[in-house]
């Protein structure tokens, strides 16, 4: 776990943007070595892509479906930070369908879900935090060993000593480029090209469609990905909510469509997947540009000491909600 070193540390003001887990995780380290943190969020609410709908009856987790926790510095984390009641294993029947189309169990691991819904993790993490919703930060002017963080709206949002940055890498990429942090940019250039969309579908059905397994990774040209969201843990749902994830090139071919158009296709989808015959009696679609990064380079952070701005985030480290968490912890250590 990161030492808290207050005692040694020049306490200084410190700009988050972004309230996603890298964001948070970045915020509560600085907070716990004493700087003051201030969080920036284009967002209604904290949480990024851990995120949730609200639908009839509950909610349902249209992003990050479940995450690992490999590192138990990750798993200790969240117990301090989040509590014991914001998280849990989701214990589901997890399969995958090779290329024959047969079915094969997932190998066993612990899979953590938020309770009751993936956004109950993110609400825990960022209480106590100074989280400054619905300021899209556009970008950050120089003010001699400071940078001065400037809103959409064009209003001066603060200046501060750091700017840790933990948007997605094309968001990233634009506030350091309006910036004129050019060279910084230009690192981005290529996550930027590997980060993959993805067209999410929540569906309800009023019966429960049979099936084999939770959760499934099929062998589709639509579908990369399907869950029973009403199986996961704290979940109440009369009936049950499925959330369906296309694959990244249907999405790209799908990119422009009506959410309607795309409901109705993925759910044609699931039923050809599944065989079932159940119509669904509600649906709602969220298209994410920015969804998973493309395997890549692992770097974990980017900082520039000098000019005192670090970049945080899941594309750093390989993707992923622990990924996330690795980098933001990883640059924090760097930065002390
Ligand atoms: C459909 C989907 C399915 C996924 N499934 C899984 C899974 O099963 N398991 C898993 O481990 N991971 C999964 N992931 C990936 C996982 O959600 C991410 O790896 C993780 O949540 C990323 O966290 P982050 O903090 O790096 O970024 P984010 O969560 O994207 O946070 C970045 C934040 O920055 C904010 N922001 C952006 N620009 C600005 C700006 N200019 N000013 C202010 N704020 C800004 C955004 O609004 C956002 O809140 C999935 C993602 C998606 C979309």
């Amino acid at each position: 776990m990161l030492k808290v070193t207050s005692d040694t540390t020049t306490i200084r003001n410190v700009a988050v943007i972004g309230s996603g887990l890298a964001g948070l995780t970045s915020a509560i380290f600085l907070g716990r070595m004493g700087h003051h943190v201030r969080v920036f969020e284009k967002s209604r609410g904290p949480g990024g892509r851990m995120s949730s709908k609200r639908v009839s009856g509950g909610s349902a987790d249209i992003g990050a479906q479940y995450f690992t926790a490999r590192n138990p510095e990750f798993l200790a984390f969240l117990k301090q930070h989040a509590g014991t009641d914001a998280f849990g294993v989701w214990p589901a029947r997890f399969g995958f369908q090779a290329k024959d189309n047969s079915w094969q169990s997932f190998p066993d691991e612990n899979r953590y879900v938020g309770t009751p819904r993936m956004t109950a993790i993110t609400r825990a993490l960022s209480a106590g935090l100074d989280i400054n919703a619905e300021v899209r930060i556009e970008r950050l002017i120089a003010q001699g060993n400071q940078w001065q963080l400037e809103c959409t709206e064009g209003q001066n949002r603060g200046t501060f000593d750091q700017v840790v940055i933990t948007a997605p890498p094309a968001q990233a990429r634009d506030i350091l480029a309006a910036s004129g942090l050019d060279e910084l940019a230009g690192q981005l250039t290529q996550p930027v090209e590997q980060i993959l969309p993805c067209w999410a579908v929540a569906a309800h059905f009023a019966q429960p469609p049979a099936e084999q397994f939770d959760a499934m990774r099929p062998n589709s040209d639509e579908l990369y990905w399907v869950a029973n969201n009403s199986s996961k843990p704290g979940r109440d749902d009369q009936g049950q909510w499925w959330v369906l994830h296309a694959t990244p090139e249907w999405t790209q071919e799908h990119v422009d469509t009506e959410a309607d158009v795309v409901s109705h296709k993925l759910v044609e989808a699931f039923s050809a997947l599944t065989g079932t015959k159940l119509e669904p009696t509600e649906t709602v679609a969220h298209r994410w540009l920015y969804a998973r990064s493309a395997d890549g380079e692992k770097p974990g952070y980017l900082l520039d000491q000098q000019k005192r701005i670090g970049l945080a985030g899941d594309w750093l480290a390989g993707g992923r909600v622990e990924g996330a968490w690795e980098s933001a912890s990883q640059l924090v250590r760097a930065m002390q």
